[in-house]
């Protein structure tokens, strides 16, 4: 039986067996390690590394640019970067001499003070994106739950808007979709949520203005939360006029727009706010703008940062809940400043958007040569694929063009021939060691895949 997908179940089942065999023979010292790992909480450090195509997960011993070496000594070509933590390639020299010069030469991890490269860092920020006031955070996650916090208390307001099969990271407030009858639910298997997520949240479709403003016309919405292209269900892209007409709603409205640029900094040097010249009230970001040295981050408009510094009643300073003892560690800042001066560069930008280019045009090619009706998005530094065509317009149409078995399938079936890909996604990101003859490699060995799949 052939599905939407384009592929014959049953063959996908058999080849899928298959791969997963390969996969557990050839790798006996990551089978055990997960098997010895009895004090571990669903065995992982983490119970998303359960999310692993072939029934256990791959355990990592050391990477270098766009290569990772397993404890069984294979290695992957890695287009998966740590979901985008690692972007700027795994240790890039920079980042690694800047740490240590902070570590060992210095010294200090954490000391509740603040140095000299954490205003380097903002000003940096401020040139690429265009928000003169940051704060920083350990992960994006908490850099969008405090700017919420702060959107909330300026407007006096009790509501955040987000686009249905959004991620913000584990924030409360985002756990909503679209259900089917049109009206706002909590997104399945949401996790002990404090409050009836509609109590918090609003939500509409991406690319829908019409929905997005009988939603803000309660007049209840604080802020739109929001990525400028979804890039967590599938990269679903903004339609001509769409994010224009976000911001213009946004203002009518009198509701924040925050740009949410965690994955969509691959659109470039100042991400989709600066590519599609954005103009948000507040920026979040994380994981890469570090090279990998965990941070998070928040820009705020002139206007935005002296409203809320106005307001004394707003316990900024100690237990008012927004803030960590980690935050703006003098690591962080140090990594941060030497990734962004010196690593994730114009030039850099330009070079992985080349090797991208690269890759979604030859993966069209491999898809249409095997008529299957899948459709390929890309976003500056990063190519995803979908097994629905044309792309899907928004997060549910999205959703509904998910295919678990077929993403498991190819996941092995190029993890055995060593390239690895997002888990959760069928997502490729380009570093900026990643070159075409990569590209080629992943294309011959997803070229074999679709051969046998539609055999
Ligand atoms: N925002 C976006 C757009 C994300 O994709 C993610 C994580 N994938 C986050 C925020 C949260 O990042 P972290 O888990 O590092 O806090």
């Amino acid at each position: 039986m052939t599905t939407e997908s384009g592929v014959d179940r049953a063959l996908l089942a058999g080849l899928a067996a298959r791969e997963r065999g390969v996969f557990a023979e050839r790798r006996p010292r990551s089978a055990a390690a997960y098997q010895r790992a009895d004090h571990l909480f669903g065995r992982v450090p983490m119970t998303w590394m359960n999310k692993t195509a072939a029934g256990f997960p791959v355990y990592f011993e050391r990477a270098s640019g766009n290569r990772i070496t397993d404890v069984d000594g294979h290695e992957y070509l890695d287009f998966c970067l740590g979901d985008t933590g690692a972007m700027a390639g795994h240790s890039p020299a920079p980042v690694v001499e800047a740490v240590n010069h902070r570590l060992a030469t210095l010294g200090g991890a954490t000391t509740m003070m603040p140095t000299e490269d954490a205003a380097a860092v903002g000003a940096e920020l401020s040139r690429r994106f265009g928000l003169p006031y940051w704060s920083f955070a350990l992960t994006a996650t908490d850099a969008n739950r405090w700017a919420i916090r702060l959107l909330r208390a300026v407007t006096g307001r009790p509501k955040i808007l987000v686009n249905s099969y959004c991620y913000h990271g584990s924030v409360d407030e985002s756990l909503i979709v679209v259900g089917p009858d049109g009206r706002g639910t909590s997104r399945e298997g949401n996790v002990g949520a404090p409050v009836d997520v509609t109590a918090t949240s609003r939500v509409a479709e991406f690319n829908d203005l019409s929905m997005l403003e009988a939603e803000l016309a309660h007049g209840d919405v604080a802020a739109v939360l929001m990525e400028p292209a979804l890039t967590n269900i599938g990269i679903v892209l903004p339609e001509p006029g769409y994010l224009a007409g976000v911001r213009e709603l946004t203002r009518k409205y009198g509701t924040y727009l925050i740009n949410d640029e965690t994955h969509t900094f691959s659109a470039g040097p100042g991400g989709a706010t600066a590519a599609w010249d954005l103009a948000p009230d507040v920026l979040t970001i994380g994981k890469a703008i570090a090279g990998g040295i965990p941070i998070g981050a928040y820009g705020l408009s002139a206007d935005l940062a002296g409203a809320i510094l106005g307001r004394s009643d707003l316990d900024l300073v100690d237990m008012g809940g927004v803030g960590g003892t980690l935050a703006g560690n003098p690591v962080s800042m140090a990594a941060a400043r030497a990734c962004l001066d010196q690593v994730l560069t114009e030039q850099a930008f330009e070079r992985m958007t080349a090797t991208a280019t690269a890759f979604a045009t030859g993966l069209r090619k491999i898809i249409e040569g095997y008529g299957l009706p899948w459709s390929v998005s890309r976003l500056g530094a990063r190519v995803e694929y979908r097994f629905a065509d044309p792309a899907p317009r928004n997060g549910t149409e999205s959703a509904a063009a998910a295919d678990a078995e077929l993403e498991d399938f190819l996941h092995v079936y190029l993890a055995n021939r060593g390239v690895l890909l997002t888990p959760f996604h069928n997502m490729a990101l380009m570093a900026p060691q990643t070159t075409t003859a990569d590209v080629d490699r992943h294309h011959s060995i997803f070229a074999d895949a679709l051969s046998e799949l539609t055999a």
